[in-house]
């Protein structure tokens, strides 16, 4: 099938890679000129592991080409896939501006009847509606076309091994013959197909986010608590897991979640309760906590310390998780911006993350070239991100660096048993302090 995807990001360049490797003829656009010259070269501008290659083999099977063209990606596709970004406005919505000029974009270069346009992008229910009306308004013809929603679930990270083993497909489109044909587009990846209408397609991705950062201020919840009572939230998660009504998946208490999904589409959803006069409490309450969560290790340092003023910190780990440089909504980010405003001197250190952070950290943090700058002579050190080179490195290790060894392990990266055979002041979430 000719396939256009429209937005070159984690999503769409994923998405565009996948179906090329499966023999469709994808044209990608963006109207970022300089990502489209460095995938052009087969270079990616996103980190994410297996990607590279695999563009690599599809620009070289000629499967693949990307534009900034409207007009070329759009006049002869099938398909049109829209995967451009839906951030958070102010008032924690969904922008839909992307959308919109996409859309018109896409509207004014139809040439052809039976084109389907698919949103792939995260957007309010009744989005498609309004996509529409974006297109029709800039037809240049009696252009007949259809619409669907079909959104994507990828996790960055594991986002080729998600697309092509994920658990589900979910399409709502407004005809038979659109539903059909997207389900022979995916059939390839071999994954469950959920036909739907529009609406419930939309909410879905809402609802499944939602649901799991519930889960997360959860466990979060019964991890603030374990620290005041007793208890390890490990052990508790593990026994929660246990129950198959519960499932052991997204119960590992931490920092928080992070990322350009939750938080946006937590947000987005109450603001989309809201416009019904629906007020979501239990959502509400879940960002509430999360907000709580991402800088309650800097509570447990000021505690340890009295006041942080004048001490020097490392934090290990920028992106919202391991295996991605993204750091939207990070909670890392939020660390140092409070360990800043408390006058602390702060080195950071990420695998992968440090440009992207140098971008909105800029000169008021030290960026480590190695982990061990971001632990040597400092009073203080935060892990925000559980990389595996983190995992690997010993305490005894870390004690030997530090100045003051006091460690506040946001994704309880070392057992308690480690911690009390060294110097070492450990601070976990949902663990006895060990000091
Ligand atoms: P992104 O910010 O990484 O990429 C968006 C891309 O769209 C950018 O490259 C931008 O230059 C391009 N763009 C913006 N306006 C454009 C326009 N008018 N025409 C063409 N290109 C345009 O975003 P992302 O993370 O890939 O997310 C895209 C959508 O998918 C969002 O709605 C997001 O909520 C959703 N989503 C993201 C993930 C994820 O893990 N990142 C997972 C599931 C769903």
């Amino acid at each position: 099938m000719n396939i256009t995807i429209i937005g070159a990001g984690y999503v769409g360049l994923v998405t565009g890679v996948c179906l090329a490797s499966v023999n469709h003829d994808v044209i990608v656009l963006d109207i970022h000129e300089k990502k489209v010259d460095l995938l052009k070269q087969g270079i990616s501008p996103i980190y994410e592991p297996g990607l590279e290659p695999l563009l690599k083999q599809q620009l070289q099977d000629h499967k693949m080409t990307f534009t900034t063209d409207y007009h070329e990606a759009c006049n002869q596709a099938e398909i049109i896939i829209l995967a451009v970004g839906t951030p958070s406005k102010q008032d924690g919505s969904s922008d839909l501006s992307f959308i919109k000029s996409a859309a018109e974009e896409i509207g004014a270069q139809l040439m052809k009847n039976g084109t389907i346009i698919v949103t792939k992008s995260t957007v309010p229910v009744g989005t498609n509606k309004k996509i529409k009306g974006w297109i029709q308004n800039r037809l240049s013809g009696p252009y007949h076309f259809s619409l669907a929603s079909n959104p994507e679930f990828l996790r960055e990270g594991s986002a080729i091994h998600d697309t092509f083993d994920g658990d589900r497909i979910v399409i709502g489109a407004d005809s038979q013959a659109a539903a059909a044909k997207l389900e022979e587009m995916h059939r390839p990846f071999n994954v469950p197909v959920l036909h739907t209408s529009i609406e419930s397609a939309e909410m879905i991705k809402y609802a499944s986010n939602a649901f799991l950062a519930t889960k997360i201020s959860f466990i979060n919840e019964i991890a603030n608590i374990c620290e005041k009572l007793g208890g390890n939230i490990e052990d508790v998660a593990h026994g929660m897991g246990m129950d198959s009504r519960i499932g052991p998946h997204f119960l590992q208490a931490g920092i928080g979640y992070g990322g350009s999904c939750f938080p946006k589409d937590t947000n987005a959803l109450v603001q989309l309760a809201g416009d019904i006069d629906h007020k979501f409490e239990l959502l509400e309450s879940v960002i509430k906590v999360n907000a709580k969560q991402q800088v309650s290790l800097v509570n447990k340092a000021r505690e340890h310390f009295g006041s942080l003023s004048g001490k020097k910190a490392g934090v290990l780990g920028l992106s919202f998780k391991p295996n991605t440089d993204d750091i939207r909504e990070a909670a890392s980010i939020e660390i140092v911006k409070q360990l800043l405003a408390e006058g602390v001197a702060v080195t950071v250190y990420d695998p992968v993350a440090i440009d992207n952070a140098r971008s909105v950290l800029g000169e008021s943090v030290s960026y480590g070239e190695h982990l061990f700058d971001s632990i040597e002579d400092q009073d203080m050190l935060f892990i925000a991100t559980e990389w595996e080179e983190f995992k690997v490195l010993r305490l005894k290790t870390i004690a030997k660096l530090m100045k003051n060894p006091a460690v506040f392990d946001g994704r309880n990266c070392f057992s308690l048993e480690e911690a009390k055979e060294t110097t070492v002041d450990y601070y976990s979430v949902g663990r006895p302090a060990v000091i």
